[in-house]
């Protein structure tokens, strides 16, 4: 059973966290509109946010999923009267991807002893995002303003974050995660690092001081640094033993050890890094 609780971080901003994955949802309310900020693993669990969105607000609902990853956008068929944005490149990965994804969770729900939820899998119809974007865009929601920005490739190469300058509130996506290391399997090891840095001088981010993570709790800006330093240091780590010759997977890990990752974390950043280097073919990501 998914629990769900609602926090209000700065006037009109909510985080609303579930247990599953400590997945977290966002709310930027205006005077005309709201904006939802991922829409949660399936049309059941999307359809519990719209309805928990609507107990605070009547207003229209307007939708970005951060990228493409089941957990933030599988439940977008509960919003599918809404505008729903993202990058150009999640609507093309989401179309494919989605059944690849879908499968690998029923595999595991099922080998896990979870036939039901399981099945919430197999009922949900993915839609896509239908309002694409490629750079900065700004989302009029009345009163204030919500911005998606998109600085790089990083935990994906489609990673939309959502600043809220009025508020001092961005929310990352999985561009940052607290409580558990960065997910790597779709990543750009070398570049994810310098992506954060990037954004987190935006004029619209750099005053910010609340900083809301795609699963965990919200952090301050000198967590965003640290885990910054430490992808940036990942990035320079790999880039120094492939230089020097070290081959293969378990030749990186024992490399880079050390940054405060998980030795699990640093294979599938290993694997990565080796998929992504210049020149490697295949270099396209895996979702
Ligand atoms: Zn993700």
């Amino acid at each position: 059973m998914s629990v769900a609780t609602m926090h209000e971080l700065a006037p009109g901003i909510f985080v609303r966290r579930h247990s599953e994955l400590d997945l977290n949802c966002g709310l930027v309310i205006g005077s005309k509109r709201v904006l939802v900020i991922d829409t949660r693993s399936t049309a059941d669990r999307g359809t519990q946010l719209a309805a928990a969105v609507r107990e605070l607000t009547p207003l229209e609902q307007v939708v970005v999923n951060t990228h493409a990853h089941y957990d933030h956008c599988f439940g977008n068929v509960a919003f599918r009267d809404s505008q729903i944005y993202g990058h150009v490149l999640a609507a093309e990965s989401l179309q494919r991807t989605a059944e690849h994804q879908r499968s690998q969770v029923v595999e595991h729900l099922t080998r896990t002893d979870r036939p039901e939820l399981a099945q919430t899998y197999l009922d949900t119809e993915v839609v896509l995002p239908f309002y694409l974007v490629e750079e900065d865009t700004p989302i009029d929601l009345g009163d204030r303003t919500a911005y998606l920005l998109f600085g790089g490739r990083a935990h994906t190469d489609h990673d939309l974050v959502v600043a809220v300058p009025d508020a001092g509130v961005v929310f990352w996506g999985d561009l940052i995660e607290q409580g558990a290391d960065p997910a790597m399997e779709d990543s750009f090891p070398f570049e994810w690092g310098s992506t954060v840095a990037t954004l987190s001088e935006h004029p619209l981010v750099r005053d910010a001081s609340v900083h809301v993570p795609g699963h965990g709790e919200a952090v301050d800006a000198a967590f965003v640094q640290q885990q910054q330093q430490a992808l940036s240091a990942l990035a320079t780590e790999l880039e120094a033993a492939l230089a020097t010759g070290v081959q293969g997977v378990d030749g990186l890990i024992g490399k880079t050890r050390g940054l405060g990752f998980q030795d699990e974390t640093l294979r599938e950043a290993a694997v990565r890094a080796l998929e992504t280097r210049p020149g490697a073919t295949g270099s396209q990501p895996a979702i």
